[in-house]
């Protein structure tokens, strides 16, 4: 295409959030030339930040998955990025929740930890938190599944979703409530299993369980913080 007659892109990149942002800075770094446009006076999209009175706050993105130093994809965020990133592992607790007066009840990770947590704190309820953790597992494989068909060719993603499609109605078309509560009838117990809902806006019994499930499985897993704030993410790239 011609810019004022003078220049010529091999690709124009529609969108300055992390997803045209990567695609742009991928194809640059292979070669081609690139024009990332975006509609807002400020780069970043969902990422950028913003001050108000002294204060400034970056919107999205503080945690990313996958990102330890031998994972492969940080080795693509590295190849990206002309200073590599620095990540910080978030912690064995990643959050403590608050349920009327009781004492706190920390979240840790991995599974398995998060599992003696909810143990400590309702001991008589070992049955219902083992299946709460092994549907927070079941429905996690289920979430990747899906995730991966998204870079297949479409016949080839729908006949892995038919394949899977059991699961995929179980774990990812009922509601954080509905599936707590088909598992417990304490209501102390369904508050402590859906206490994450705000982290995803939307109220437990409006949420689909897979919306959680990419949370925990993330901070239950290998999720770091990230150091930079979001300035400093976009110059990098
Ligand atoms: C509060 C918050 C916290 C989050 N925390 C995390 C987190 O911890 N970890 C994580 O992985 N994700 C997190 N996310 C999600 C993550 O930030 C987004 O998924 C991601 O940034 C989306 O990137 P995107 O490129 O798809 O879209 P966007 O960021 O929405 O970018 C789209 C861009 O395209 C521009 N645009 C649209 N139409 C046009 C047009 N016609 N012409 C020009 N420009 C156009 C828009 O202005 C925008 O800049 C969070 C999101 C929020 C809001």
């Amino acid at each position: 295409m011609d810019k004022g007659n003078t220049q010529t892109w091999n690709a124009i990149v529609v969108g300055s959030g992390m997803g045209g942002m990567t695609s742009a800075a991928a194809l640059s770094k292979m070669g081609h030339k690139v024009l990332l446009l975006e509609q807002y006076k400020t780069l970043g999209g969902l990422t950028h930040s913003f001050s108000r009175e002294g204060f400034s706050w970056d919107v999205g993105i503080h945690y990313l998955g996958c990102v330890a130093p031998d994972d492969r994809e940080r080795g693509m965020i590295d190849w990206l990025t002309h200073t590599p990133m620095e990540f910080e592992p978030m912690g064995a607790v990643y959050d403590n929740l608050h349920l009327k007066d009781a004492a706190p009840i920390t979240l840790s990770r991995p599974f398995e930890a998060q599992e003696r947590d909810l143990k400590d704190h309702f001991p008589n309820e070992t049955d219902a938190i083992e299946a709460w953790i092994a549907a927070l597992r079941e429905g996690r494989d289920t979430m990747y599944t899906i995730a991966s068909t998204r870079a297949m060719p479409d016949f080839v993603g729908q006949m892995i979703e038919w394949w899977n499609h059991k699961a995929i109605d179980k774990w990812c078309k009922r509601t954080m409530q509905e599936v707590a509560e088909s598992i417990t009838q304490n209501p102390d117990l369904v508050a402590a299993f859906t206490a994450q809902w705000g982290i995803m806006a939307g109220a437990p019994t409006r949420q689909v369980l897979a919306c959680m499930l990419w949370f925990t499985a993330l901070f239950c897993t290998a999720a770091h913080g990230i150091r930079w704030g979001a300035a400093r993410r976009l110059q990098t790239i």
